[in-house]
């Protein structure tokens, strides 16, 4: 049986296993999915191991995604936009490093939100590892404009002179909060701030009516920036379908088949 797991720490907390093995009975491949504690100074040699073991491939989570583009032999072209790896690939032909976390957003705002990007004003807030991987997707789908708002804004601009050249001449911007201007009809926060139960300080006149307002964080009650959205009359998403999309662009390169996933978001959504 091949085997597959995920490399965290802590790692009890994923879902990852619950995920790929629910895509495995849908999609009757025989595989097995578990969660690896990798230790903070050996995540290479946990990956040589479970290798060694006969494991065909792995997620990789906090904080081992920087850790695991050194790992990689070789790089897809979105994880090397990315600058981070989030699956990786036992090939005969080495290890392949893969980030799936940006198309994992894409298709949660496209195809299960229906909100097309396409020339659509999108507002990523934040600019840390996890807005990073999700830009070349985004531009991918041509919106009309992406502003790159972060704290600090000499992140945010380096991300803009990173793919500026990739979303044509003036879609991409950066600035700080206060300089934000307009209104989108995309907003997705992917700063941490939720964690800490903050809200990112945006004003309410970013919110175009009838937008999509997506917080990367999930749980069982919104988060204070989608609670904020709804004030504003946002339509809400949070990240679980983010979550449940990127392990199954995971699932299709290593098994090359594309698994559904809204019976599984449902599980997922009802054991918060
Ligand atoms: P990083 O630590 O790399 O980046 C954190 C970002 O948040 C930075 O831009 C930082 O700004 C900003 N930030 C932190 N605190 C605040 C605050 N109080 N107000 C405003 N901005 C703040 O984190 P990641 O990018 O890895 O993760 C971000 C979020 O995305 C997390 O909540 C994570 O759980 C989630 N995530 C969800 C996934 C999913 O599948 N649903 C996948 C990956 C991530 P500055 O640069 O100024 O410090």
């Amino acid at each position: 049986m091949d085997r597959y797991c995920v490399f965290g720490n802590p790692i009890a907390h994923s879902k990852s296993p619950d995920i790929h093995a629910a895509f495995a009975a849908q999609t009757g491949q025989e595989l097995s999915y578990e969660r690896r504690l990798a230790p903070l100074d050996g995540f290479a040699n946990a990956v040589q191991a479970f290798i060694a073991e006969g494991g065909k491939g792995a997620n990789v989570t906090v904080p081992f995604k920087l850790e695991a583009v050194k790992v990689a032999q070789a790089l897809t072209i979105r994880a090397r936009a990315a600058g981070a790896v989030n699956t990786l690939h036992f090939t005969d032909e080495g290890i392949i490093g893969d980030n799936t976390d940006g198309a994992g957003l894409v298709a949660d705002i496209v195809r299960n939100a229906g909100v097309p990007i396409t020339g659509k004003r999108v507002l990523l807030l934040g600019a840390g590892g996890a807005a990073r991987g999700v830009v070349l997707p985004i531009l991918e789908h041509r919106p009309a404009q992406l502003v790159i708002a972060n704290r600090t804004v000499a992140t945010a601009e380096a991300l803009v002179e990173q793919f500026a050249a990739l979303g044509g001449a003036g879609v991409v911007s950066a600035c700080g909060y206060a300089e934000i201007q307009g209104a989108y009809d995309i907003i997705i926060n992917a700063t941490s701030a939720s964690l800490s139960a903050e809200l990112p300080p945006v004003a309410a006149t970013v919110f175009a009516p009838g937008a999509l307002a997506l917080d990367m964080m999930y749980g069982a009650q919104p988060t204070v920036f989608l609670q904020f959205a709804a004030q504003h009359g946002a339509q809400l998403r949070d990240g679980l379908g983010m979550l449940v999309e990127q392990a199954a662009e995971a699932f299709s390169l290593w098994r090359g088949v594309q698994p559904a996933t809204a019976a599984v978001l449902k599980t997922l959504r009802e054991q918060l």
